[in-house]
């Protein structure tokens, strides 16, 4: 993902959150994408959803079946990630967020939908995104609990949809067809994730 435009303040964004909490759970315009026994997918995940303008609805695997894991790096922080995607005007999503320093984990669109953040129609319908903290020339970010978390979801997605372990359906954005996007970029240790998405 590359943010076009900045970001309101952390303070900012929480005066919003706290405004939310006050407004009739039904009459929020996620509701019903929030709304259901099971709001994450994935347990442990906090609900972030991205604006509905972001992303497409569907019922998959019954429509598309899934094929790939997409890796990103943001070029932004994790609540600045969480920001873009709620923002209606950025028409990009994904489906979780990692957080560098402790490896939590945001859940933005549903598995069953299709988020925009592959920047190829084809792969979106048939991956799920995993955005992490950070920036692509900055390996600091890409922390153990990083690592660990993050493969630790993959690990549980890839069992999911029955998607096999490997780099030809583990990819990076990079490796998405007609992609102009560089991350996660060459500090990204591949050999480490796989080996922790294999042992989870
Ligand atoms: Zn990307």
């Amino acid at each position: 993902m590359q943010p076009t435009r900045s970001f309101p303040s952390r303070r900012g964004i929480l005066r919003g959150a706290a405004a939310l909490t006050a407004v009739p759970y039904a009459l929020l315009p996620d509701a019903q994408a929030a709304a259901g026994p099971q709001a994450v997918d994935y347990p442990g995940a906090a609900w972030h959803p991205a604006s509905r303008a972001n992303y497409t609805p569907s019922n998959r695997p019954r429509a598309h079946p899934l094929h790939y894991v997409v890796i990103h790096v943001a070029q932004t922080t994790y609540s600045g990630t969480l920001s873009v995607f709620r923002n209606r005007r950025t028409k990009v999503s994904a489906h979780y967020v990692v957080r560098s320093s402790d490896g939590k984990v945001a859940q933005c669109v549903r598995e069953s939908d299709i988020a925009w953040h592959a920047g190829n129609w084809d792969y979106n319908t048939r991956s799920i995104g995993i955005e992490h903290e950070g920036w692509v020339d900055r390996p600091r970010y890409f922390t153990d609990a990083m690592y660990e978390r993050s493969a630790r979801l993959t690990a549980a997605i890839c069992a999911r949809y029955d998607i096999p372990r490997n780099r030809a359906h583990i990819i990076g954005h990079h490796e998405v067809p007609g992609s102009d996007h560089t991350d996660p970029g060459r500090h990204w240790d591949w050999k480490r994730y796989l080996r922790l998405v294999n042992s989870y």
